[in-house]
């Protein structure tokens, strides 16, 4: 089977953009295109084949080095394809031709205090797919039965991949605002996963107010025509103060703005995993008043199944830039360079 794979870490090459790590190895092509068998499903694993896989912004940070991964591995953690077999040994929860998907809780331990309480995101043993055990962007995968989604019969698997993470990382986002109707949302930074929320907050609350902070006209227009109530870029003053706010971006700048924004008791979730410049806060300005910030890590099942069922309900519709398995380092390049509208998916068979 074809495999796209990182060997070794360096740093993506972008036309126009600066290289940041000179101690890196700096390539346009980052990923290498092998050739290699097809796995053998382990018990308990089912043996896939793989029709689309998103690429998300951690791969770009695989890729770099910030996120530490067991190389070489095969990234791509928004898998969507066609169980083949399974493996022996355990009740198998799919039959042979089954339309389903796999995100980033590749396995869990099961045990620790975090799994045994609803937090599996956090386990200590906590093995990402794409990162720890081979990912997406190939022809065949494997991944554990009780890690995998019955994919809804209304989506494609083009535009299903984006729901795995973008989707579903936004999702916990945006449950940990706690956000109730009559309230009004911020989100900063429209890209993959804030377009896909964007529009679940539309289905699942009546009277909700939506504002759009993005620095891109591309994006803000893609945000009203999804149904934001207001968008400007985070320098601008919406009408009217926050309640609840989700910071998708790497900018530290850009938390101190929402928290500044956010009115008395609100709650700010940073769905982002590392920001690239120094957040600077200011008490009085930025936390007095009992506002509340917090950060997301990783995705439980329980996100991923019950944004799958959102999605499927509502017909959430995913905005998709796709590539062939031969382009994934075009996709990476296109990624960092921000030059995409909504996800970009490798459709693979
Ligand atoms: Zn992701
Ligand atoms: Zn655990």
């Amino acid at each position: 089977m074809r495999a796209a794979i990182v060997r070794e870490i360096s740093e993506i090459k972008v036309e126009g953009l600066p290289r940041r790590y000179p101690h890196l190895p700096w390539r346009e092509e980052p990923l290498e295109l092998v050739d290699m068998p097809i796995p053998e499903p382990a018990s308990g694993q089912v043996l896939i084949e793989v029709l689309a896989c998103g690429v998300c912004y951690t791969d770009v940070d695989i890729v770099e080095g910030r996120v530490r991964c067991k190389l070489p591995v095969i990234p791509g953690h928004q898998i969507v394809g066609r169980v083949v077999t399974s493996g022996s040994g355990k009740l198998q929860r799919f039959s042979e031709g089954d339309l389903v998907g796999v995100a980033w809780i590749g396995k869990t331990c099961g045990r620790c205090r975090f799994c045994v309480t609803g937090m599996e995101n956090l386990c200590d043993e906590f093995q990402a797919t794409g990162c720890d055990i081979n990912g997406g962007y190939t022809e065949y995968t494997v991944a554990y039965s009780d890690f995998v989604y019955r994919i809804p019969k209304n989506v494609d698997p083009v535009h299903a991949a984006p729901l795995l993470c973008a989707g579903a990382v936004g999702y916990r986002a945006l449950k940990l605002t706690d956000l109730r109707n009559g309230m009004r949302l911020g989100l900063f930074g429209f890209g993959a996963s804030a377009h896909i929320i964007l529009q679940v907050v539309r289905k699942i609350y009546e009277d909700v107010e939506v504002y759009v902070f993005s620095r891109s006209e591309e994006h803000r227009e893609l945000a009203r025509a999804l149904g934001a109530d207001w968008t400007g870029h985070p320098n601008d003053d919406p009408p009217r103060r926050l309640d609840r706010a989700i910071d998708f971006t790497p900018v530290g700048e850009v938390t101190a703005r929402a928290l500044e924004l956010l009115d008395r008791g609100g709650i700010l979730v940073m769905n982002v995993i590392r920001k690239q410049t120094p957040i600077n806060l200011d008490y009085e300005k930025h936390l007095w008043s009992e506002r509340v910030v917090r950060s997301v890590a990783n995705v439980t099942r329980r996100d991923v199944e019950e944004l799958l069922s959102v999605a499927g309900r509502y017909n959430i519709e995913t905005h998709v830039q796709t590539y062939s398995l031969e382009e994934a380092n075009k996709a990476l390049r296109d990624l960092k360079a921000a030059r995409i509208r909504g996800s970009a998916v490798l459709r693979i068979s």
